[in-house]
């Protein structure tokens, strides 16, 4: 049997060893899922929150234990682990119990009742750099709206998801979980899901959507980023700079919506640059930053800078590999002089850098920010509320932070995530989120009158009839409108006196 196993980038240790789940494995958990969607999508959606509440509860109890496994597994500091994983799953099941009922609640429209009808077999492909809270948060959506899930997570975040997805089955939750890489990913596209949530590189993406374009599956993608950073004339440098630091080096840089191309307009580079070379100074390898996930990524990293440095940026604090430190650790890094055709402004890539591009005007900087294939999200720092509001109007992303952190606008479960172009399509979270998982049904009973004009077989007198509709429906005046409806009236008169003769 295959086997992989999830290696610590902290100690370099093997957490764990797991099999490859394989193709027969997916047919079967698809399978197994489809039995448990039978049932949970008889009950109301209370009843399904009060068991999503119950694992809330577990994962509350649970919550050291998770913190220290997503601490050891993607090598984060601990105080990330609670605040960007632990703290904000619960905070969307919160959301989730709180918001579900009303969202998808039957409605009416026209005469007819609407249902949310659940799809039925979601699966879920997982990707690892917030493994609690992009496992949660696709999983519970797809659960609220009434579907049962199969999760196929990273295989460099199994442990977590897998410990997260241990409760929700404990507490009687449709889940199946998936173990495995990309093979065992490809063989989930292939098992008959009725949609899937993806969460990973845009290539990736493009790769599941071939394969599901095969059966017609639907899908919903979250893909790669490639945020701007725009600081404007009047920003406050000294907080854009702190936040700047903070969004590129937490979680090691490997955030899809963390910031990556710093566009900073000419009167505040220097200052912005300063500050933030400042900040980095200050902060503390093991508490402040943890290593990168793999000494792939970091060997990533360390060549794009390199790279840079080679087309004439200029490197004001970083730039190298840690190696005196256990693990993957590479120095937060701040590179001026940036250019767009460099590698490191151009290529989604994760790692703590910041790649600074000095522009004349705001004009340039939203020019730039839009002419990335990328459109995951945006940050923009001006004291001006009007400019604010004028440049976010502009940017053609998902979200668009103004003056604050963009990472903490995307984990807030109440808002719609996601982006478009290359960075993907659909959202979650949010009511948009819920949206995803259902299809509205629509059901109604027969309400006009005895006389149903539209059937066989067809007569003549019914044309004026049509005719009379449009001309009554779109009259430019009332007196058209009146002279429509004495024509209207004529023929429906006709049209019964015919119909009395056959
Ligand atoms: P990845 O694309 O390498 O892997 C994601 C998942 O897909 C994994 O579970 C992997 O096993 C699986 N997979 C790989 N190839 C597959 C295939 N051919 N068929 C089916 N499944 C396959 O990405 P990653 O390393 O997990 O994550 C890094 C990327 O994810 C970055 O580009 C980042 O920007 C992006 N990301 C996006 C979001 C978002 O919400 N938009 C969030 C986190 C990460």
């Amino acid at each position: 049997m295959d086997t992989f196993v999830s290696l610590s980038p902290l100690t370099g240790k093997i957490m764990a060893t797991f099999p490859t789940a394989s193709g027969a494995d997916a047919d079967c958990a698809v399978e197994q899922a489809r039995e448990l969607a039978e049932e949970w999508r008889g009950r109301s959606v209370r009843e399904r929150c009060a068991v999503l509440r119950r694992w809330r509860e577990r994962l509350a109890a649970d919550a050291e234990g998770l913190a220290a496994t997503v601490t050891a597994e993607i090598g984060k500091p601990l105080q990330e682990a609670w605040g960007a994983d632990v703290l904000p799953s619960l905070t969307a099941l919160r959301w989730l119990e709180r918001e579900a009922e009303r969202l998808l609640r039957p409605r009416s429209a026209s005469g007819a009742g609407l249902t949310a009808e659940p799809y039925g077999v979601v699966g879920v492909i997982g990707t690892w750099n917030y493994p609690l809270l992009l496992n949660l948060t696709p999983v519970a959506w797809a659960l609220a709206a009434g579907n049962a899930v199969v999760l196929k997570p990273s295989e460099l975040a199994t442990v977590s998801a897998l410990r997260l997805m241990d409760h929700a089955k404990e507490t009687g939750l449709p889940v199946v979980t998936l173990p495995g890489g990309p093979e065992t990913g490809r063989a989930l596209c292939r098992a008959g899901v009725d949609k899937l949530a993806f969460t990973g590189g845009a290539r990736t993406g493009r790769a599941i959507l071939t394969e599901l374009a095969t059966t017609n599956t639907p899908s919903v993608m979250e893909l790669s980023g490639n945020d701007a950073f725009l600081v404007c004339a009047d920003a406050d440098t000294k907080m854009a700079a702190r936040c700047a630091v903070w969004a590129r080096v937490c979680n090691a840089g490997q955030s899809c919506i963390a910031p990556q191309r710093f566009y900073v307009v000419r009167e505040v580079y220097d200052a912005f640059l300063l500050e933030c070379r400042r900040q980095i100074d200050q902060l503390r390898p093991g508490i402040d930053f943890g290593p990168m996930r793999t000494e792939q990524l970091r060997r990533n990293v360390y060549g794009l800078v390199r790279q840079a440095i080679a087309e004439g940026a200029e490197l004001r604090i970083g730039g190298d590999c840690l190696t005196e430190l256990p693990g993957f650790h590479y120095a937060p890094t701040l590179l001026a002089g940036c250019t767009d055709e460099m590698a490191v402004m151009a290529q989604d890539f994760f790692g703590p850098v910041l790649a600074v591009c000095p522009v004349a005007s705001v004009e340039e900087g939203i020019a730039l920010t839009n002419s990335s294939d990328m459109a995951l999200g945006a940050s923009v720092w001006t004291r001006n509320a009007a400019l604010a509001k004028k440049v976010s109007d502009r940017l053609r992303v998902g979200l668009v932070a103004i003056n604050q952190d963009s990472l903490l606008l995307g984990a807030n479960p109440a808002l719609p995530f996601g982006g478009s172009r290359g960075s993907g399509f659909g959202r979650q979270r949010g009511a948009a989120g819920l949206e995803e998982f259902i299809q509205w049904k629509v059901s109604a009973e027969h309400c006009g009158g005895a006389e149903r004009r539209h059937l066989f077989p067809y007569r003549p007198a019914t044309l004026p009839i049509l005719r009379g509709l449009c001309a009554f429906q779109n009259a430019p005046s009332l007196r058209d409108k009146a002279q429509a409806l004495q024509q209207l009236v004529r023929a429906a008169s006709d049209w019964k006196r015919q119909s009395g003769q056959d």
